[in-house]
């Protein structure tokens, strides 16, 4: 498959309440970045090259490395990536991607040119090895957190929604798998303002344990609402001193919800049991609505980089007003706590 022939096409559009994909930040990048082509062959599904070397790229910022390397580098860290997340028939062929992102504005290959610009062989990359990567103006735009976090969340729920979230945004390094574990997080032994790692003697060390560890996508989306509370806005407390929340399954995934962050809201523990139970639920304009009176409570806030699938938050929905939509088919489900 060559990216470049063939039918230039878009990824389905499904709907979203929230930022993800209807209204990112008015920024040039993540403008382009909406606006990008992706190929798509004869009977095949839309290539995720481009995408997938786009969170390597995104990664990289993340870790506040330089924003471009040379292609022998990108070739030797992308086509695992490649392989890994792109479509089962898709070749491996970072020479692609790292040439026809240049099309879409935020992407240069210095100092190579082609003949009517076709994909150069991989031979002549290697030969040259140029410098590849974002160009300076969308590195600057994308060092900014809540762009970048914008773009991710793009990515992810636009082109990653049935990929493994956690495995992508750990191997980019985006949302490092072990980073935040709270479970090996060294935290202070109280009256002693020592680590457990450094206990006096005769003090008792103190590891919490209330919070287990979340997969990576989780993370990097209550990293992305500061822990706070989609319904009300709260944050919780640990015994650490750090803000906590909950990633609240809108469809769960004993119903066949998948693990993904378009079908995940960061709540506190009060709105995530409620919203479990069937007690709240949400509107496609993200009313939240106590079932019981059918009352409005509040209204959900999304920060750019996240939106929930329409189609979960009706499932939800369906389960908590009976008639409402007929055509989902009632699941079974524990009703009520
Ligand atoms: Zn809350």
């Amino acid at each position: 498959m060559t990216i470049g022939e063939g039918a230039l096409s878009s990824a389905p559009e499904a709907k979203f309440l929230g930022k993800s994909a209807a209204s990112v930040p008015a920024n040039t990048t993540l403008l382009r970045l909406r606006n990008m082509r992706l190929h798509r062959a004869a009977d095949m599904p839309v290539s995720l090259h481009k995408p997938i070397t786009l969170m390597w790229a995104l990664g990289r910022i993340a870790c506040e490395e330089h924003h471009q390397v040379r292609w022998v580098q990108f070739r030797d860290e992308v086509s695992p990536l490649l392989d890994k997340f792109g479509h089962e028939k898709s070749g491996v062929t970072p020479e692609n991607p790292v040439w026809y992102l240049r099309t879409d504005g935020i992407w240069e290959v210095d100092g190579l040119t082609t003949a009517d610009d076709r994909v150069p062989s991989v031979a002549r990359l290697d030969a040259v090895n140029p410098l590849v990567g974002f160009t300076a103006e969308a590195a600057a735009d994308l060092g900014a957190p809540d762009v970048r976090a914008a773009a991710v969340g793009y990515l992810l729920t636009r082109y990653f929604s049935h990929a493994d979230q956690n495995a992508l945004l750990a191997r980019t390094r985006i949302a490092p798998n072990d980073a935040t574990d709270p479970s090996t997080t060294k935290v202070p032994v109280p009256g002693t303002g020592a680590t457990d790692e450094g206990v006096p003697p005769g003090k008792t060390s103190t590891k919490t344990t209330r919070f287990k560890r979340d997969p990576a996508f989780v993370r990097y989306l209550k990293d992305l609402y500061d822990n706070r509370c989609q319904v009300c806005d709260a944050t919780m407390r640990a015994i650490d001193g750090r803000s906590r929340s909950e990633g609240a399954h809108v469809r769960a995934l004993q119903e066949g919800g998948p693990d993904s962050m378009d079908n995940l809201l960061v709540m506190c523990a009060t709105h995530h049991v409620e919203f479990d139970a069937l007690a709240i639920h949400v509107t496609d304009q993200g009313d939240v609505v106590a079932t019981d009176t059918g009352e409005t409570e509040a209204h959900l806030t999304f920060r750019p980089g996240h939106g929930v699938n329409l189609e979960h938050l009706r499932y939800h929905r369906a389960l908590c007003v009976r008639d409402e939509h007929p055509d989902i088919p009632q699941p079974p489900h524990k009703g009520p706590l």
